[in-house]
């Protein structure tokens, strides 16, 4: 990885910005906000702004910039993101100089320098990774939220992609800024009773075909009334990992407001990537998304993965 051209790329511009993925999640939010945080730590004159759309249930990761100014004079650095329609920033073309660092698989260049590496558990990771091999310093608070950002990712270690290496990074980092990661457990995992309560809807819910595909279609009057809204089921479908009559699990969710539907995939064999950016999405080989116009959309991408199952386990007993 070519981290000194970044650093050369940083210490070059004044004012940069840091944005991530639309629908946040810790590891987008960590290795932006954590990276600005780190680049203002070690140098101090620079005006740096983290970007994209807030998201209450993932507050404690700091608050984002507002007001960018000077955009075209302005380096982009892009975290977790592989493409540019997904980038939460309006004008991505309007920088003078554009970086991506990402660890999703390719999907299209839209940067001057684009760091990849599809087998790093997390962007947070290369972030880490970054800072480590260009001797920058890490502040406390950015050492806490890219351990978080690590941790959302791999699920607390357990996904593919946990590597020596990630062990290798966290414990170094551990090491260098001392945080106390035990303590930053109960912000990611303290639940509220009620989305308990709708997980539990959707496991009684939740249909598992003869292939093994578990799938559930949660429409706008559902999500009303167990008072939640479209983002909740993506956030809750790693708790429905490692169950052996499933292999496959999809929640597809209205979102009126942005006339959308919103869905999660998870995978313990099959690849849905490809499978997902058919159906305007895209993500990891076992962790996506996608946003679809209506449910009848989401019943051919059902019947896709269905067959993508139903393969897997031709293939697992040949
Ligand atoms: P999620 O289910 O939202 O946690 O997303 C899982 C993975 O899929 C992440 O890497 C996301 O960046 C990616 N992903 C989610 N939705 C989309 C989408 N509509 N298009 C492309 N990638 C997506």
């Amino acid at each position: 990885m070519n981290y000194k051209r970044v650093l050369k790329a940083i210490k070059k511009y004044d004012s940069i910005v840091v944005a991530r993925h639309i629908g946040a999640d810790p590891d987008a939010l960590a290795s932006s906000i954590g990276l600005k945080e780190i680049i203002e730590y070690n140098f101090k004159y620079k005006k740096v702004y983290v970007v994209g759309s807030t998201s209450t249930k993932f507050k404690y990761f700091g608050t984002l910039d507002k007001n960018v100014e000077n955009i075209n004079k302005s380096l982009l650095i892009v975290t977790d993101t592989p493409d540019k329609k997904r980038v939460d920033c309006a004008n991505v073309d309007d920088f003078l100089y554009k970086i991506k660092i990402d660890h999703h698989p390719f999907v299209e260049r839209f940067c001057d320098i684009e760091l990849i590496d599809d087998k790093a558990s997390s962007a947070s990771q290369m972030i880490i990774e970054f800072a480590l091999k260009c001797n920058l310093k890490i502040p406390y608070s950015a050492a806490c939220k890219l351990y978080m950002g690590v941790v959302g990712d791999t699920n607390r270690f357990l996904y593919n992609y946990t590597t020596v290496k990630t062990f290798d990074l966290v414990s170094s980092l551990i090491k260098k800024t001392k945080i106390d990661f035990v303590s930053l457990y109960p912000n990611m995992y303290l639940r509220n009773l009620n989305d308990v309560k709708f997980s539990a809807y959707i496991t009684n819910n939740i249909t598992v075909t003869e292939n093994k595909l578990a799938y559930i279609k949660l429409d706008d009057a559902t999500l009303k009334s167990h008072k939640v809204d479209a983002s909740t089921a993506g956030n809750l479908i790693n708790n429905f990992d490692n169950i052996d009559e499933i292999l496959v699990t999809i929640f597809c969710s209205e979102d009126t407001a942005n006339d959308y539907i919103k869905c999660s995939i998870r995978s313990r064999g099959p690849i849905i990537n490809e499978i997902a950016s058919k159906y305007n999405g895209g993500g990891h080989s076992l962790a996506s998304g996608a946003k679809l116009k209506n449910f009848s959309e989401c019943d051919n991408l059902i019947k896709d993965l269905d067959i993508a199952c139903k393969e897997f386990i031709g293939e697992d007993y040949e």
